[in-house]
């Protein structure tokens, strides 16, 4: 599409855009003048569907009628409560419904999964990961490294850009791969990088990983519900991702896990048990020797019986996801992505200053391609990185600023306009 820079351009995208019925649908945080916020975090936390609260108020007012019956009430019942979210979660994330199952936070699902899948020996121990990985799962597979008895210092492998450049080439990552595989077990990877909001090719690495002989494991926490994924057909060994950042699902909201069938109907793989992860029908044994009986599902990894508030409020947003479609949601995205990068390109970030150009003051570090970006933007801003985040938080934009220098701003389809995306330029080319 050929973008215009004008302010009647923007507001043409909008009223020519499928989607934008959806914004109505969600609470706004405004400002104190009643004004809705420019609301670019949705990175960080979704807002909130209006539909989360009659959802949640359900199982509260069931809890209230019926207390403990409300296990086996006639309409969602609390019991098997986390079935209901299986195919709609399954869609979202391209996986059979019996690969998926929402349980836990993010970082506990991944502990559950390195459990299972990273087997380290003496020969194959490291754990291969993105640079600038998220701080959470860089603690988990140290110390996951720690309990199976080896030094992180020497099992822990990142993936670095080339020297000048600020995202991972797929081809270096594969040469990586082929080179150190026979020593690499898991092989661990964002599906869209939280700093640099890199798409990462999670179907090249994944055949990367098993051609070295290598586990594939994915964070999908900014993937899910940003891009479309083929978790099952890309052959990925398992997957995890929170539900309170793209997913609007509200804060610390239960988790997802994906376990590709080969594994998932597996019993024999070992993991940690506990009664929910255990067949319905005997879960409920009483005697000290009752052998752990996992569901052939995901469903087997989970422990403990789920915050019912929580799932209604996955399952409402949920439900927005099913309507909308992650494809059409996606198409905007790029959309509205490429016209963000297109503003900002028109605004020369030099400035000319008594003849002398000073330096660039802001440079975009996330890829300009839609193939490898989700909806965030991640800008370094080269002069004074603290005062630029906070005349864009004075003049109504809430984004992310990520020390020392990179401001991080998401543009979501599901709630955010083309118009704010034109006026977010207006203020940061003036700043
Ligand atoms: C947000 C995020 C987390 C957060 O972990 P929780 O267990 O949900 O607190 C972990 N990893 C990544 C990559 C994230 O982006």
């Amino acid at each position: 599409m050929n973008f215009r820079t004008d302010e009647d351009f923007a507001r043409e995208l909008d009223a020519a855009d499928p989607l934008a019925g959806f914004r109505a649908h969600f609470h706004i945080p405004t400002n104190e003048a009643a004004e809705p916020l420019i609301y670019f975090c949705g990175h960080s936390l979704g807002l909130q569907p209006k539909a989360v609260r009659a959802a949640v108020d359900q199982e509260l007012n069931d809890w209230a009628r019926m207390g403990v019956h409300g296990h086996f009430k006639d309409q969602s019942p609390w019991y098997s409560y986390h079935e209901l979210l299986r195919e709609p979660m399954a869609r979202l994330v391209g996986a059979q419904p019996h690969e998926v199952v929402v349980m836990n936070g993010l970082t506990v699902n991944l502990h559950l999964m390195m459990v299972s899948f990273y087997r380290p020996t003496a020969d194959r121990f490291k754990i291969l990961m993105e640079d600038s990985a998220f701080p959470s799962d860089t603690y988990a597979v140290r110390t996951q490294i720690r309990h199976h008895g080896f030094d992180p210092d020497q099992a822990l492998l990142i993936a670095r850009p080339r020297d000048g450049e600020h995202t991972l080439r797929t081809e270096d990552l594969e040469a990586l791969i082929r080179q150190e595989g026979p020593r690499i077990a898991l092989v661990l990877f964002g599906g869209v990088n939280y700093f640099t909001g890199q798409l990462f090719d999670m179907p090249r690495i994944t055949a990367a990983a098993h051609a070295a002989g290598c586990t594939a494991g994915f964070d999908l926490a900014h993937a899910a519900g940003n891009v479309e994924l083929r978790l099952h057909d890309w052959d990925v060994d398992f997957a995890v991702w929170c539900t309170y950042k793209y997913l609007n699902s509200g804060p610390g909201a239960v988790a997802g896990c994906f376990v590709h069938l080969r594994h998932a109907e597996n019993t024999h793989i070992p993991r940690f048990g506990g009664w929910w992860g255990n067949d319905p029908k005997t879960r409920f044994r009483m005697h000290l020797n009752a052998e752990f009986d996992p569901v052939p599902s995901a469903d087997g990894w989970q422990l403990c019986n789920p915050p019912i508030l929580s799932l209604a409020a996955v399952k409402a947003s949920l439900e927005i996801f099913d309507r909308a479609a992650i494809s059409a949601l996606r198409a905007k995205s790029e959309l509205q992505s490429a016209y963000l990068l297109h503003l900002l390109d028109q605004h020369p970030a030099q400035r000319t200053d008594r003849g002398h150009s000073t330096p660039v003051r802001y440079e975009v570090i996330t890829p300009p391609s839609p193939s490898h970006r989700g909806c965030q933007v991640s800008i370094l801003a080269h002069d004074r990185p603290d005062r630029l985040f906070k005349s864009l938080h004075a003049a109504g934009v809430v984004g992310d600023f990520r020390p020392p220098n990179v401001i991080r701003v998401a543009p979501v389809p599901l709630y955010n306009t083309f118009h704010e995306i034109w006026r977010f330029a207006q203020i940061l080319t003036a700043t």
